[in-house]
């Protein structure tokens, strides 16, 4: 017996203490960041339901399907104001391997909706816009424009999340955006903005209270972030 326990101890405390790292390290790490939160709710649609609640329920379950193969943290796990550089900081502190920021925002139209994937770009009259390669030989690149070197995996993630969420909603059209988004600026890693409707939108609103679309949202943003990371 006491044979037997030592042996099980014995092989039980190495295989905890040599895996366990060396396993987190394989992970991805994934940095979701649920838009709004505390006392900027974000969009509200007409029956009241607040953006920042639909984003973090996002998350929430983002992190729920990737679980079992990504590290995966949350910029934000409540209710709680952040700032918006506080956001991308949170993923380049992490080291993250991609950034992806989730919105359902709102118009003042009531009329208006879409899916969107955003990343960011198009600064006109920005050095950047028209000589990142002199910023990326230099190697001073300012942190604001950090993002200069990820152009082109930025696009590339934005296809496949585009393709992911296209699969699922197929009667929505999903728009590709390049814009200078505050919340994706300083992101030093792979970054995209996702739009999954606007909450002003009465009908919309209706449809993101379910919890089973929101479900259906997070299987396609994770089928699109699997399919960026199986290059
Ligand atoms: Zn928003």
């Amino acid at each position: 017996m006491m044979a037997l326990l030592l042996a099980g101890v014995l092989v039980f405390f190495p295989a905890v203490r040599n895996t366990h790292p060396a396993a987190d390290r394989l992970l991805k790490i994934v940095v979701i960041d649920p838009g709004h939160g505390g006392r900027e709710s974000g969009a509200i649609g007409p029956g009241g339901t607040a953006e920042k609640g639909v984003t973090l329920a996002l998350a929430q379950q983002i992190r729920e399907v990737l679980a079992d193969r990504y590290r995966t943290v949350l910029t934000r796990s409540d209710d709680y104001w952040m700032d918006v550089t506080a956001r991308a900081a949170t993923a380049n502190h992490h080291r993250a391997d991609l950034f992806i920021s989730l919105h359902a925002g709102g118009g003042f139209e009531a009329n208006l909706d879409g899916i969107s994937v955003s990343i960011f770009g198009g600064v006109a009259g920005e050095p950047g816009a028209t000589d990142s390669s002199e910023h990326l030989k230099t190697g001073l690149v300012p942190w604001e424009l950090g993002y200069l070197r990820h152009v082109p995996e930025n696009r590339r993630l934005a296809s496949v999340l585009r393709r992911s969420l296209s699969k699922q909603f197929t009667s929505r059209p999903v728009s590709l955006v390049e814009a200078p988004l505050a919340v994706l600026a300083g992101a030093d890693m792979p970054a995209a903005l996702i739009e999954i409707g606007y909450l002003t939108h009465p009908a919309r609103e209706l449809y993101l209270k379910e919890a089973d679309r929101i479900a259906d949202f997070a299987r396609a943003i994770a089928g699109g972030i699997d399919a960026f990371f199986s290059k």
